[in-house]
């Protein structure tokens, strides 16, 4: 078949890599976010199809069967075009979606909806890892009192928003103990990161419980 695979995630790539070795032609497409993207199976093309009619005409042209959406649980836009756009072009559409993490019983986490109660609920003058991505900061920048260690994969083109705030510029590690020396050298007293889902960003998760450190966690 003729796949197209709305990517970015890590499991989008395995998904690639399995349905090019099952003899399917797949396209996977990025958004373009990350300046370096890791090797994906079969063909890659980057950036916007230009909203749901680009979405449409891109799967026209190119004579998609299916449309597979396994974006980021919160990459709204993305996943709301795929619905209306495989609608329109009349193909079928797969839906992969991560499961989101469960609190266990030691997890010190304040559930919260959205960004804005997130920073609403920092105490005042607390010390953050800010796990967003470059998207979601700008929001923060009204809290003034607030340490923020920002961690992003690259460097941001413009300088951040965020008055006292240090970057750490990687992906975070897969091993909790890494991620707790993260905290512990920043002295990070809370973490603001959202509920993803997935293995990728789970070890702060562990630190923080491992530290009993509280975690504000914007639900899905
Ligand atoms: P979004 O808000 O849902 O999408 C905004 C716009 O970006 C879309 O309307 C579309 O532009 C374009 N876009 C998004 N994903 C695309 C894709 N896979 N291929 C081509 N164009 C895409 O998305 P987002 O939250 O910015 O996330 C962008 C990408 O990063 C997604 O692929 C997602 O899987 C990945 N990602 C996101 C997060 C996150 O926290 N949101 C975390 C990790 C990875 P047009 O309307 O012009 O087509």
């Amino acid at each position: 078949m003729k796949i197209l695979i709305l990517g970015g995630i890590k499991e989008a790539a395995s998904l690639a890599g399995k349905l090019v070795a099952e003899g399917h032609d797949v396209t996977s497409s990025l958004a373009g976010r990350t300046k370096e993207p890791k090797p994906i199976k079969g063909k890659v093309r980057i950036g916007g199809f230009g909203g749901i009619n680009g979405l449409v005409e891109y799967i026209k042209t190119n004579d998609i069967e299916l449309l597979i959406d396994c974006t980021h649980p919160f990459a709204r836009q993305i996943s709301a075009n795929a619905i209306e756009a495989s609608k329109l072009a009349n193909i079928k559409l797969e839906i992969h979606s991560r499961a989101p993490w469960e609190k266990q019983p030691n997890d010190l986490w304040l559930e919260v909806n959205t960004l804005e109660e997130a920073r609403e609920n920092i105490p005042k003058n607390a010390c953050i890892l800010l796990a967003l991505g470059r998207q979601y900061i700008d929001l923060f920048k009204t809290r003034k009192d607030v340490f923020f260690l920002v961690r992003m994969v690259d460097q941001p083109e413009h300088a951040l928003p965020l008055s006292n705030h240090k970057l750490l510029l990687g992906k975070p590690s897969s091993n909790w103990r890494d991620e707790k020396r993260v905290l512990e050298e920043n002295t990070i007293t809370h973490i603001v990161c959202r509920n993803s889902g997935g293995t990728g960003a789970y070890a702060k998760i562990e630190a923080a419980r491992n530290m009993q450190i509280p975690v504000i966690m914007i639900s899905r």
